[in-house]
């Protein structure tokens, strides 16, 4: 039992969640890895949404609505942390959803749909293909999913298939604590921001946005404006580290 007193509740409450998924075979072992790396930058951004990740958000927004075919991509980590929040956005956006892992087994993606069905989430299905350029499993993807899309929001992605998601020709949203991070920078738009955090501000941008200025914020998108900005945030922060 972790004590609600605890000045680290939430966090710890979060690895308890993650742990007990990975046990489930619902995240990788190697998914517990990529979010110590993600709390570490969580510290250092000082555990909030900035103003140019809520920004970002925003413009994810305007991006997933003015798309002809947006496919949400949900991963181990996605799915044990966002469940309904993936749902919500979902509903918000009109996009898809597709499961798309890293470490793919089909025992895992058969774990993680029933997972996101259980809360409500219409879930992509069909015969996956090799049509992502990449060598072995990490190509996989649904031709009537990402394989088609447009616009693809791939939370905590990898930089090397990020970059091949690019070069499909498809915009990339993706949700990064680590501004430094190869998929960062890839990306077509990066938010800076915790998963569970950054995921409701941009549903709640869906149902703010009008077309017009949707149309806008796509058209202004300068994602590295957005990491200078993000980087700066933790300038400024570590300057005061020890005020
Ligand atoms: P890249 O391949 O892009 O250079 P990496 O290899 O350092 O990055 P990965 O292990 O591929 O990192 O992906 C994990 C990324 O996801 C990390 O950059 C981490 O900061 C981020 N991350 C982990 N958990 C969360 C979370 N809950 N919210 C937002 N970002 C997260
Ligand atoms: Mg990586």
């Amino acid at each position: 039992m972790i004590p609600k007193d605890h000045p680290r509740y939430r966090s710890l409450m979060v690895r308890e969640r993650l742990s007990q998924c990975a046990k489930e075979g619902i995240v990788a072992l190697e998914g517990l890895a990529a979010h110590g790396r993600g709390e570490a930058f969580d510290y250092l951004l000082g555990e909030r949404t900035t103003p140019s990740a809520l920004q970002a958000a925003r413009t994810a927004a305007a991006l997933l609505l003015t798309a002809d075919r947006a496919v949400i991509s949900v991963n181990g980590n996605t799915a044990a942390l966002a469940t309904a929040e993936v749902g919500a956005l979902a509903r918000a956006s009109g996009a898809a959803v597709e499961v798309n892992l890293f470490h793919r087994t089909e025992e895992r993606i058969r774990r993680i749909t029933a997972l996101l069905e259980e809360h409500g989430v219409d879930v992509l299905t069909g015969t996956p293909e090799r049509l992502i350029p990449l060598s072995h499993d990490r190509a996989w993807c649904l031709p009537e999913g990402i394989g088609s899309a447009d616009v693809v929001l791939v939370p905590l992605e990898d930089g090397d298939r990020c970059a091949a998601l690019r070069a499909m020709g498809k915009q990339v949203i993706t949700i990064d604590l680590n501004p430094l991070s190869r998929t960062a920078r890839t990306a077509t738009l990066t938010i800076v921001d915790e998963l569970t955090r950054a995921l409701p501000n941009i549903t709640a941008a869906c149902s703010e946005l009008d077309s017009g200025t949707a149309a806008r914020l796509a058209g202004s998108l300068d994602n590295a404006y957005l990491l200078r900005a993000a980087i700066e945030e933790i300038q400024e922060r570590l300057d005061h580290a020890l005020d």
